[in-house]
């Protein structure tokens, strides 16, 4: 009988991730069944791994005996540290950027534009970046396997390319010559940070 997973995740550009990714192990994944009603937990980790752990564990209690994955990932800077990390969906949120109440929702956009400005005259050779992705499964409250996965690249300038979300438009893969807003899905998949850390945890729970 064919693996399931159900995936703790509203994003639909994760789950068509997870999907791909899934297919190529024959394993059958669907999003948890009715997360749009369950009350999301606080993501108040200071690492992947505990905010990805915390959803996972959390969400398997709602599909009691199935295997339930969850992830957590980010943007990681040298010159900043390793910032926004962690705090990568809310960078400009934290730094008190927001979008007025009745703005469509350009929380990207401010993200990108806080981390221009953060490394504003910052050379290109010391622009230095990865995305990182912590993924968990779980199976009912207890943590089962965790896979880690990351994509080394640069942070550009200024913004290339429309595809993509978050901070791709900036994030620049030397190999390609290209950045993650340039690529179509399935490279991405093939190399980014999210198809890396599948690529590492499904055939361990396919074992
Ligand atoms: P989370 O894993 O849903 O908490 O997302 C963290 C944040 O990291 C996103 O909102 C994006 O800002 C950024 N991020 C994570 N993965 C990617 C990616 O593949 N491309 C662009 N931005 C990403």
């Amino acid at each position: 009988m064919a693996l399931r997973l159900y995936a703790a995740t509203t994003s639909a550009g994760k789950l068509r991730d997870f999907r791909t990714a899934a297919q190529a192990f024959s394993i059958d994944l669907d999003p948890l069944p009715g997360i749009a009603e369950i009350p999301a937990p606080e993501e108040d980790g200071d690492t992947f791994l505990a905010n990805a752990a915390t959803k996972a564990v959390y969400y398997s209690r709602f599909a009691p005996g199935e295997l339930v994955i969850a992830d957590d990932s980010g943007l990681e800077v040298d010159a900043l540290g390793g910032a926004p990390g962690v705090r990568s969906a809310r960078y400009a949120a934290d730094a008190g950027l927001k979008d007025s109440p009745d703005a469509n929702d350009n929380t990207d956009v401010w993200n990108n534009m806080h981390l221009l400005r953060k490394l504003d005259g910052i050379p290109a050779k010391l622009r230095t970046a990865r995305y990182h992705c912590t993924l968990v499964a779980a199976r009912d409250g207890e943590l089962v396997q965790l896979a880690d996965g990351v994509v080394e690249g640069r942070i550009l300038e200024a913004p290339r390319g429309t595809g993509g979300f978050g901070y791709d438009p900036l994030f620049y893969l030397p190999e390609l010559d290209k950045t993650m807003a340039e690529i179509d899905l399935e490279t991405k998949l093939s190399l980014s940070h999210r198809g890396r850390a599948l690529k590492a945890l499904l055939p361990m729970l396919s074992r």
